[in-house]
């Protein structure tokens, strides 16, 4: 359920300011000239915004992204009014052009690793999008007008219900990447991949109502909105999340503790022995064994929440519960953990996938480790007034089961 609101949440945004601009159009018309014209100039200072916001959180699919559409923007604009007879370009062969790179870029970049802005790849990034401009420059020279009337020839004989303006090498195009997005976010839920679904159904739009310059800025201006709206719903999410373990972190736990009401509980857990773990079989099978507790402790019944609070410690929030209400939730969570043997082979792996780890076992398992956790629960009380002074009792709770020879949960 909280994974289904989570995916509504980063299709939702997209979906309203899509649904805005689509208003927008259909009532910009009646504004005079000027106000047109400066309609047609407010996606530079988005493109600049996003630009700056893409490079200070080292995101190069946005940057690159808003930098084409930069461009992009500023040859329908300006490309067809240059002076002189030589360097005049027809509009409809730009257009053509625009509305097969636009969607081949936006999969392209959606494809490729994030490496960085100004690195070695981010260069050779942005030489591909100056060699992109180059050759359409030089494809639209009459010379070459061969190339471009290929590209727009039919490749196959299709009687649409509607009749479009786009090629159908550009459909093509637009169809292939929207496809591949929409396998690429099937597999793995990411909102910047939803942001490049919902410019490019945007642009496919746009696209289809031919030159419309009041339309391509809004475009643009929608475009750039999403991207950055996708890059603050990272940094967010990554802000509340701890990387390691997935669960929520201790900033969230901060605000979510702000939150309880009347009666709550709260426990703090910590691994037993976990320093010695790491002494014997290394850091890195110590953080494969801190997924494999996140994973069971996430999983935690009786209404709590999870959280990491630090190093090899958890917290969990019992909203409106007392320590009666939680104490056979935490045993039945201590006793989960103590029996889930982390199977270690000679490489350590085990602790992500069930499927990794059916494998692990099957594969020659040289060892199964046990781990255990000790739990600390306390409850709001007389005593115990404020959160922070509940979690300070849980933590001495928690001292006292290590006194009591630990994988225990104690009052
Ligand atoms: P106790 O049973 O008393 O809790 O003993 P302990 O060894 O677990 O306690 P201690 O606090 O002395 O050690 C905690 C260790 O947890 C220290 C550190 O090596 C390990 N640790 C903390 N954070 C991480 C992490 O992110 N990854 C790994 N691999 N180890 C971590
Ligand atoms: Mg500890
Ligand atoms: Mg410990």
């Amino acid at each position: 359920m909280n994974k289904l609101i989570k995916a509504a949440s980063m299709i939702v945004l997209p979906l309203i300011l899509l649904a805005l601009a689509y208003m927008a159009y259909h009532n910009v018309q009646a504004l005079s000239a000027p106000q047109l014209d400066l309609v047609k100039l407010a996606p530079y200072p988005v493109f600049v915004i996003g630009g700056g916001l893409a490079w200070k959180f080292n995101r190069s699919r946005e940057f690159f992204l808003l930098l084409m559409f930069a461009l992009a923007s500023l040859s329908l604009q300006y490309l067809p009014k240059l002076p002189g007879k030589e360097a005049s370009i027809a509009l409809p062969g730009l257009y053509l052009l625009l509305s097969i790179l636009l969607p081949l870029n936006i999969l392209l970049f959606s494809l490729l690793k994030e490496r960085g802005i100004f690195s070695l790849w981010g260069c050779i990034r942005i030489g591909g999008i100056a060699a992109q401009a180059a050759a359409g420059i030089w494809l639209l020279m009459p010379e070459q007008s061969g190339v471009l009337q290929r590209l727009n020839q039919n490749l196959m004989p299709l009687n649409l219900p509607v009749q479009t303006p786009l090629s159908q090498v550009s459909m093509l195009v637009f169809a292939m990447a929207w496809i591949i997005l929409l396998v690429k976010q099937i597999r793995r839920r990411s909102s910047q991949d939803i942001a490049c679904m919902a410019v490019l159904l945007a642009m496919f739009y746009v696209m289809n109502l031919e030159y419309q310059p009041v339309a391509y800025a809004l475009l643009w201006i929608v475009s750039g909105i999403i991207l950055v709206a996708s890059i603050i719903q990272d940094s967010y999410a990554m802000a509340f999340t701890d990387e390691l373990t997935g669960l929520p972190s201790r900033r969230a736990l901060k605000q979510d503790m702000m939150k309880l009401g009347m009666n709550y509980a709260i426990a703090m857990l910590d691994i037993d022995h976990f320093k010695k773990f790491n002494d014997t079989y290394g850091h890195d099978t110590g953080d494969e064994v801190l997924r494999l507790v996140a994973s069971i402790v996430k999983e935690v019944s009786g209404g709590g929440k999870a959280f990491r609070y630090g190093g090899e410690e958890f917290s969990i929030l019992f909203p409106g519960k007392s320590i009666q209400d939680t104490v056979p939730h935490l045993e039945e969570l201590r006793e989960r953990v103590s029996k889930r043997g982390f199977a270690l082979r000679g490489s350590s792996r085990g602790g992500g996938k069930t499927k990794q780890r059916s494998k692990a076992r099957s594969a020659k398992a040289v060892k199964q480790i046990y781990i255990t956790i000790s739990i600390g629960i306390a409850q709001k009380n007389e005593k115990f007034k404020k959160p922070d002074a509940v979690m300070k009792a849980a933590d001495t709770a928690l001292y006292r089961a290590k006194k009591k020879g630990r994988n225990c949960v104690s009052k």
